[in-house]
């Protein structure tokens, strides 16, 4: 990957647009949400609507490898330290078929950006491993840098020692 482009840039740039429509069907996904925080805040949960079965929701979820990295980076204020966690590396998944159906999981785990590890190589459906991401992981990094401000509630105070947890009007 490289070096000052943020992360969720260069998945999305992995994205094969014509590879099973996925242009076209990218443009489906709407409402996507997100729905808290997990594992101390390194972990983003996002909801995305199946386009197909109404009622069925997709869980999401995006990884922040660098959060420990920019999380207690007293230098910057906590706006900042969102957004350079955002911005930097990131696994990601997706409970859709499609995630591992086209082989999406199995490519992003040999660049490491799988939360959940796949080894079974998609050879009969995606022989040339065309894309990184399902169209509700590409929705939801497309809004991603926008839940900066929301984030940047949950970094630490100094002198905390730990991850800060928002109560009230906090995410549920
Ligand atoms: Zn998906």
């Amino acid at each position: 990957m490289a070096l000052n482009e943020d992360n969720y840039k260069e998945l999305r740039a992995g994205v094969d647009p014509t590879f099973i429509h996925h242009a076209e069907h990218v443009k489906e996904v709407k409402d996507i949400r997100m729905t808290g925080l997990e594992n101390e805040n390194r972990v983003m949960k996002f909801d995305a609507p199946s386009c197909t079965t109404p009622g069925l929701v997709y869980h999401d979820r995006i990884e922040f490898l660098d959060y420990d990295k920019f999380a207690n980076d007293f230098s910057m204020n906590k706006q900042a330290r969102a957004r350079a966690i955002i911005g930097g590396e990131i696994r990601v998944h997706c409970a859709c078929k499609s995630f591992l159906y086209w082989g999406y999981k199995y490519i992003d785990t040999t660049i490491d950006a799988a939360i959940e590890k796949e080894g079974r190589a998609p050879d009969i459906r995606n022989p040339q491993r065309r894309g990184t991401l399902c169209k509700h992981l590409d929705g939801i990094l497309r809004v991603l840098p926008f839940y900066a401000a929301e984030y940047s509630r949950f970094m630490p105070d100094k002198g905390s020692g730990g991850p800060q947890v928002v109560r009230k009007g906090g995410l549920g």
